[in-house]
C-alpha cells in the first residue's frame, strides 16, 4: 500500500493519511443544498472527492463515506414558503436530479446518503448536549453557541477572533468572514416557515448543526477526512468543529480537505451570480457526460479549474484517445510472445500512477502518467514490438487505471438518452458519418435498400442531414 499524503486545512501542511480505525477510512462530505439543481462547480467538488474515494477504495482501504443532503436551510425554507409547499415536496424533485446526475457522472453514491430532515432528532440531543455544557443561550426562541467559550475557535479557517464583539450574534446560515459570531444552533419559527415541535422548544436547525450530528451519528466522534468547496471552510466547517469538539472533547475531523472552484470568466461558477451551467445545460449543447467528468478531474481539487468550452473540446478529444487505445489493445492482432521491456513499462505506469494519486490526489500528473504509458504502447504497436501476451496486461493496467478515473465505458449516449437527449445532441463523430456513408452506397449498389434506408433513418435519428448530389456524392452536415 502507498503512503497517501493529503494537505490539511486544519494545519496547513501535506500530512500523511493514518486512519483512526486501521484499514478503514471514514469520511464525511457536505453534500448538495437541494433548492435548485446542482451545477458544474459543485460537480467539481463532488468529483474530486470521487477520486478520493475510488482512489482509497484501490488502496485497499474500506471507504465509509457519508453525504448529507441539506434539505433544510434559510434558502429551501423561503422558497418552500414562497411556493406554498412543504420542504419536502419542494426538495424531492432536486435530490432527484441530484441522483441522476451523480449517476451520470459515474460518481459512485456514498455508502450513506442521508437527509437532514431525517435526523432532527440527533441534532436536537447535539443541542442539549450543549446546553448542558453551558455553551449556549437563548434569545428570542433561538439558540445560539456561544464562540468565546470554545477557544479554538477560528483554527480552521484561520480567522483572527481577537476583535470579536462577545455576544454579537449571526441567524443567517452563511455570513462573511468579517462577521465571527456567535451562530445560531436551532432557529425560532417564523410566520408562515415550516418548523418542528422538539424538546428544545419548536423551530428548526441552523445549517451547521445538521453535519455535526449526522457526521457523529455515522461516523463516531472523530473522522479520518471532512471534504467540501473552500467556500465552506468559514463559516460552516469552523462551526462545526465548535459544536463538534465543545460537546466530544475529542478532534472532530483530523482531515479537513477542501476543493478550489471551478470558475467561468473569472468568477466562482454559483447559483446566486446566475453564471452557472448545469449538466443538461452541457448535453443540450452538445456535449457527453464523459467529456464533463474527464475536464472535471483533469485539475488537481487544490487548483482553480477554469471552464472554458475549448477546455470541454480538449477534454473531448483526450478521452477519445484513450478509448481508442483501449479498443486498439482489445481488437487489433499481435505478433506471437511478450515483450519483456515493455511489461516493465507497464508495471512502471501502474507504479507511477499511484504514486501521482497519492501526492494530494495530483490527477494532473496521474493522467500524464496515463498518456505517456499510452503513448509508449502506440509506438510499440506501431513499430512491431509490442506482442499478444502484452496486451491482457496492458489491458488490465488501463482497467486499474479506469477503476479511479471511470471514463473508458463507452455508453455517453445510452446516458443521453435516457435523460431524454437524443443522441445527436453528443454528435456523431465525422469519421462514423464517412464510414457510415460508403456503407450506404455499398448497399445501394447491390441493391440491398432495406440496409440502406436503415441507415438512413441512423442518420435522421443522430441529427446529421444528407443530400444525394446528381454525380453520385454524397453531402452531409449536422442539423
Ligand atoms: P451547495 O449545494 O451550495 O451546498 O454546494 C455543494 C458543494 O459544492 C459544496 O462543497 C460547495 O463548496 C461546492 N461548490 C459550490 N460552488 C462551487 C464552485 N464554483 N466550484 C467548486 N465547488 C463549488
Ligand atoms: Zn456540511
Amino acid at each position: 500500500m502507498q503512503e497517501i499524503r493529503l494537505h490539511n486545512t486544519l494545519t496547513n501542511r501535506v500530512e500523511p493519511l493514518i486512519p483512526v480505525h486501521p484499514g478503514e477510512i471514514r469520511i464525511y462530505t457536505c453534500g448538495p443544498t437541494v433548492y435548485a439543481s446542482a451545477h458544474i462547480g459543485n460537480f467539481r467538488t463532488f468529483m474530486f472527492q470521487d477520486i478520493l474515494r475510488r482512489f482509497l477504495g484501490a488502496q485497499g482501504y474500506r471507504v465509509l463515506q457519508v453525504m448529507n443532503v441539506t434539505d433544510v436551510d434559510d434558502r429551501i425554507i423561503q422558497s418552500a414558503a414562497a411556493a406554498g409547499i412543504g420542504i419536502r415536496e419542494y426538495t424531492e424533485k432536486y435530490i432527484q436530479a441530484f441522483l441522476e446526475d451523480i449517476s451520470t457522472l459515474n460518481i459512485e453514491m456514498p455508502e450513506e446518503l442521508v437527509r437532514a430532515t431525517d435526523h432532527i432528532e440527533d441534532m436536537v440531543a447535539l443541542i442539549e448536549t450543549l446546553q448542558q455544557k453551558g455553551l449556549t443561550y437563548n434569545s428570542e426562541g433561538s439558540i445560539y453557541f456561544r464562540i468565546s467559550k470554545f477557544p479554538e475557535y477560528g483554527k480552521l479557517s484561520k480567522i483572527d477572533v481577537q476583535g470579536m464583539q462577545a455576544g454579537a450574534r449571526v441567524d443567517v446560515d452563511q455570513y462573511d468572514k468579517e462577521n465571527a459570531r456567535d451562530f445560531a444552533l436551532w432557529k425560532a419559527p417564523k410566520p408562515g416557515e415550516h418548523f418542528w415541535e422538539t424538546r428544545i422548544g419548536p423551530g428548526r436547525p441552523g445549517w451547521h448543526i445538521e453535519c455535526s450530528a449526522m457526521a457523529m451519528k455515522y461516523l463516531g466522534d472523530t473522522l479520518d477526512i471532512h471534504t467540501g468547496g473552500v467556500d465552506l471552510a468559514f463559516p460552516h466547517h469552523e462551526n462545526e468543529i465548535a459544536q463538534s469538539e465543545a460537546a466530544t472533547g475529542k478532534p472532530f475531523s483530523r482531515k479537513w480537505l477542501h476543493a478550489e472552484h471551478l470558475i467561468i470568466e473569472g468568477q466562482k461558477m454559483s447559483k446566486s451570480l446566475g453564471n452557472f451551467y448545469t449538466l443538461r445545460d452541457l448535453f443540450a449543447k452538445g456535449h457527453k457526460p464523459s467529456t464533463i467528468r474527464f475536464l472535471l478531474l483533469s485539475v488537481p481539487y487544490r487548483r482553480q479549474l477554469n471552464f472554458t468550452e475549448e477546455g470541454l473540446v480538449q477534454a473531448r478529444n483526450s478521452n477519445e484517445r484513450l478509448r481508442n487505445f483501449t479498443a486498439r489493445l482489445k481488437d487489433q492482432q499481435f505478433p506471437p510472445g511478450e515483450n519483456e521491456e515493455l511489461h516493465r513499462r507497464i508495471e512502471k505506469a501502474e507504479r507511477d500512477f499511484d504514486v501521482c494519486l497519492a501526492d494530494d490526489i495530483n490527477t494532473a500528473t496521474a493522467l500524464a502518467v496515463v498518456f505517456d504509458f499510452v503513448r509508449d504502447m502506440n509506438t510499440a504497436m506501431d513499430s512491431g514490438g509490442f506482442l499478444q501476451q502484452n496486451a491482457p496486461r496492458a489491458v488490465a493496467t488501463m482497467e486499474k487505471f479506469d477503476s479511479v478515473l471511470a471514463l473508458l465505458k463507452d455508453d455517453d449516449d445510452e446516458k443521453l438518452a435516457k435523460l431524454g437527449f437524443t443522441s445527436h445532441t453528443a454528435r456523431m463523430p465525422a469519421a462514423q458519418v464517412d464510414a457510415l456513408i460508403e456503407e450506404r452506397n455499398a448497399a445501394k449498389k447491390r441493391r440491398d435498400f432495406k440496409t440502406a434506408d436503415a441507415i438512413r433513418q441512423k442518420f435522421a435519428d443522430s441529427g446529421i442531414l444528407i443530400e444525394d448530389m446528381k454525380d453520385g456524392t454524397v453531402r452531409w452536415k449536422y442539423k
